[in-house]
């Protein structure tokens, strides 16, 4: 197999990154992982994607108007969708690494197959993974739309311009 470029620390950081999910709705743990991958790169592309296992709640313009609207007046982060491949995004925009974070085992086992499949197709990959703060450990998504559903308190788990909206919307 052809030998990828490594890339050092030193030539990560101060690089672009990407943030690839589908932040449906965006939440204080996925916040959390963009603020800790702004003090290693100098550009993060948060990259909204349909994750065809989950249904989902927000379209995908919703979605990135949050995240826009959340983010804006950083000129460190883009919004962006993906309408193909991540490893197509991230040849064509050279971008070298990706960032996941991590919460529970079971999120290892996901992301290891995605990380393997995309270094098969895309050699020069990189993943990086950052472990979640423990008060976001069981924040998830998933656990907002329940909360939305059952009609509970969300402004603990996401910033108010999105409780707001999605209070609206429910
Ligand atoms: P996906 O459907 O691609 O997993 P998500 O929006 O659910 O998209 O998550 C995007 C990324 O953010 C994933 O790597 C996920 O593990 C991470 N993430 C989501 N919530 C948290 C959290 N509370 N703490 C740490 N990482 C998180």
């Amino acid at each position: 197999m052809e030998e990828p470029n490594s890339l050092s620390f030193e030539e990560c950081s101060n690089k672009k990154a990407v943030y690839p999910g589908s932040f449906d709705p965006l939440t204080f743990g996925h916040i959390d992982i963009v603020q800790r991958s702004l003090r290693y790169f100098q550009n993060l592309t948060i990259l909204v994607a349909e994750n065809r296992k989950k249904t989902p709640f927000l379209s995908i313009e919703e979605r990135v108007d949050l995240l826009q609207k959340y983010f804006h007046g950083n000129p460190r982060i883009h919004v962006e969708v993906c309408t193909g491949l991540l490893v197509d995004f991230m040849k064509c925009n050279d971008i070298p690494v990706c960032i996941r974070g991590l919460r529970v085992l079971s999120d290892f086992e996901n992301e290891f197959q995605m990380a393997i499949t995309n270094k098969q197709i895309y050699p020069n990959f990189e993943v990086l993974f950052f472990m979640s703060n423990m008060q976001h450990a069981n924040l998830s998504s998933s656990m907002v739309k329940e909360m939305i559903h059952f009609q509970g308190n969300i402004r603990v788990f996401v910033p108010d311009i999105v409780a707001e909206y999605l209070e609206k919307r429910r």
